[in-house]
């Protein structure tokens, strides 16, 4: 049985707004889930109401089976880290940690083993004795991690946790939290509109879009299987390209040249006359002509040099594209070449509902 259960679940706020449409998602004990999707899409009101924070307008959040829609914060079992990671600033590193145990009135040594412990796996133990501001931000926002962690809880709730820190900081605290999380094996929602916090965190990946899901699953299949356009440009940097145009005699024209899309075994016969969206990754292709693939010639525009690749911005009659490539293959501004697109690299979507076409 999972150990999290959101059912149906939706929040409209008390001014009307539907915030949350129908949320289902069922969690694994010591799971690492992250919600992503960009600002306004409902990641936090859907945390906000796991955590008890907000009142679930309609459906049902069940805890090991049992409903839980009715328990306050502290009965879930839930431990939280905000965005703003307010310390008490006349308090040391220890006293910040130990707090929520004083409060809940534990005995002095099992308090002390405890901040010890947790600082150990926090890397805080030189630092236990500073007050705050002696601290990096990085070096405070693991204080606040500890402080949620110290206290047992079943459910470990981060909205943003990262996104006051520098871009170097974001990248160590992104793994010292993996390495948190694999520690302590706690059952952890991680919120973020960053896809590489969100890729590189998680176990399995919520997608959401104006209040809705879009695709659950984990980093590989988000990448490999997305379910539709929104998904498939989220994920991914540079994102995919794509090509919006009609299917006429199963294919469609690029730039001039004709590209034949009944060598991909897609099921395509009732998208004759219609739009469809033709997508390819930018890392996906090849420069020059290789077999098995669509070969295309384009413009250069402009390379970005971003030393372990680069990015070139390549025009196709009026079509604009980005491809990823080795920054040896570098090629000239303004020459023109020829690129492949593996037929396996290519990805179909309905134009009109732009979901993904098998
Ligand atoms: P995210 O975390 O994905 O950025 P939020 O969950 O914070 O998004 O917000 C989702 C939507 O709900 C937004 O459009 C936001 O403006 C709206 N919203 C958030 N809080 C309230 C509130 N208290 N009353 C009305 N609307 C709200």
């Amino acid at each position: 049985m999972a150990y999290l259960t959101l059912k149906n679940i939706n929040k409209i706020y008390p001014n009307g707004y539907h915030a949350v449409h129908n949320f289902n998602l069922d969690m694994e004990k010591g799971e690492f889930i992250v919600f992503v999707g960009p600002s306004g899409c409902g990641k936090s009101t859907t945390l906000r109401m796991i955590a008890g924070l907000e009142d679930i307008s309609n459906g049902e959040f069940l805890i090991d089976g049992e409903r839980a829609n009715e328990l306050g914060p502290r009965e879930r079992g839930v431990a939280m880290v905000f965005q703003s990671y307010a310390l008490y600033p006349q308090m040391s590193v220890y006293d910040n940690i130990a707090y929520g145990l004083e409060l809940q009135g534990a005995d002095d040594d099992y308090i002390d083993e405890k901040v010890r412990n947790t600082a150990r796996i926090l890397g805080l133990t030189d630092y236990l004795d500073r007050l705050p501001r002696a601290l990096s931000g990085g070096q405070r926002q693991r204080v606040a991690i500890g402080r949620a962690l110290i206290r047992k809880v079943g459910i470990f709730l981060m909205d943003e946790p990262l996104s006051n820190l520098d871009a170097k900081q974001r990248v160590t605290m992104r793994s010292e939290i993996t390495q948190i999380h694999r520690e302590t094996g706690a059952t952890t929602i991680y919120v973020t509109h960053d896809q590489t916090e969100a890729m590189t965190m998680a176990d399995r990946i919520v997608v959401m879009k104006d209040g809705y899901v879009q695709q659950v699953g984990t980093p590989r299949e988000l990448y490999f299987n997305p379910v539709n356009v929104f998904v498939a440009g989220f994920i991914g940097e540079p994102p995919m390209n794509f090509i919006r145009t009609k299917l006429t005699d199963g294919g469609i024209d690029i730039a001039g040249r004709k590209i034949d899309l009944k060598k991909l075994g897609k099921k395509l016969d009732a998208y004759e006359g219609k739009e469809i969206v033709f997508g390819f990754r930018p890392e996906a292709i090849r420069l020059g002509e290789q077999k098995d693939a669509y070969v295309l010639p384009a413009s250069v525009e402009l390379t970005e040099m971003l030393g372990d690749n680069t990015n070139v911005y390549i025009t196709m009659g009026e079509v604009h594209s980005i491809l990823k490539v080795d920054p040896h293959d570098t090629p000239e501004v303004d020459s023109n070449i020829l690129f492949s697109i593996p037929f396996e690299s290519v990805y179909l979507f309905d134009g009109e509902t732009e979901k993904v076409i098998e």
